[in-house]
């Protein structure tokens, strides 16, 4: 069996390209690593910023996407290993080692946040845990949170709940942030941001959601417990990209480096989502980039019919 199109990764923009290759007529496969469970937005409590549906759990609109993708193309669950291109026809292993061939290649396979690691970060992840400030923040209006992480994510992060919280705590492992100095002057003018250096974060607290956060000093132990209803985890993002290694060029954080078009170093290797390097990590942009990489597959069967 040859596909016009095989997608790794079910996510938004895997499932997006799903449904643009059935509408070209493609003969496309997408193949999923853990069905939609692996997909990041199922982690959102609430998703109030995709256009046209003011508001849904990240679980129900995934499983939208899904149904309409369903008939689309064909679903197989697997993690592929490796790829590799002979002759103009790709080759996509397993882990089961079953192999399947197609013309083109759409990489979907998404970005996961690193996580601190913690007691309770998991039980309250999407009940007070949240990684993206721009998908959950409206939620906590008026209230008291905390943002974990010193880089430009933290910081910008940060800023953006200050707009919206009463009060935000930015609690970081060291004492100096790694953040640009404009964002750090935009920090330290505001009064409702409280920077906390050189602590670690023990554990987060609750009971159903999220009321407590707990962290100790790292030079003299002292243990503090802080109020609040939300903890905003933002310490790096690691985009899984290993499969397409040395057949796409990437950037120093290992994100893909290919325009809206979705074209890859390899010719017929595409990519969308948030393993590509961009400015805006968002369901929407993802939606919007597998749409765009069909387009390219599209493009690229042409010259080569
Ligand atoms: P980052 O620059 O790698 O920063 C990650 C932060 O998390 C660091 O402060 C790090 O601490 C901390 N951290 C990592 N692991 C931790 C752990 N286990 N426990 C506690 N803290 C931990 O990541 P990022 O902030 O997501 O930024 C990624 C890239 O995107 C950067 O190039 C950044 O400039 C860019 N970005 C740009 C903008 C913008 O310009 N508007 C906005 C966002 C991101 P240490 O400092 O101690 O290592």
């Amino acid at each position: 069996m040859l596909y016009d199109v095989v997608i790794a990764g079910g996510g938004a923009a895997g499932l997006s390209a799903a449904l643009y290759a059935g509408r070209a007529r493609l003969k496309a496969l997408v193949i999923e690593k853990f069905n939609i469970t692996g997909s990041q937005i199922i982690y959102t409590n609430e998703v109030d910023n995709y256009l046209g549906i003011p508001s849904v759990s990240g679980f129900e609109l995934v499983n939208k996407f899904k149904e309409h993708a369903t008939d689309e193309a064909e679903f197989t669950e697997g993690e592929v290993t490796s790829i590799t291109k002979e002759d103009g026809i790709f080759t996509l292993e397993l882990e089961d080692g079953s192999k399947i061939n197609s013309k083109t290649i759409i990489i979907a396979t998404g970005a996961v946040h690193n996580k601190l690691g913690v007691k309770g970060e998991e039980e309250f992840t999407g009940r007070g845990v949240s990684y993206c400030a721009t998908c959950d923040g409206a939620f906590y209006k008026g209230k008291d949170v905390a943002v974990a992480g010193g880089g430009d994510t933290a910081l910008s992060e940060a800023l953006y709940l200050s707009n919206i919280c009463r009060k935000v705590y930015l609690i970081h492992r060291r004492n100096e942030l790694r953040g640009s100095k404009a964002y750090q002057d935009k920090i330290a003018a505001k009064e409702n941001i409280e920077f906390t250096g050189n602590v670690v974060i023990d554990e987060i607290r609750g009971d159903g959601k999220v009321s407590s956060l707990f962290y100790h000093n790292k030079e003299d132990n002292i243990k503090t417990k802080l109020d609040v209803d939300g903890v905003f985890i933002a310490i790096g993002m690691k985009p899984d990209t290993d499969i397409a290694k040395g057949l796409a060029d990437m950037d120093n954080y290992g994100y893909i480096i290919a325009g809206e078009d979705g074209k890859t170093t390899t010719e017929g290797l595409f990519v969308a989502g948030d393993i590509r390097q961009k400015n805006l990590r968002q369901l929407i942009t993802a939606v919007s980039d597998g749409a765009n990489c069909v387009a390219s597959v599209e493009e690229y069967l042409n010259t080569i019919k």
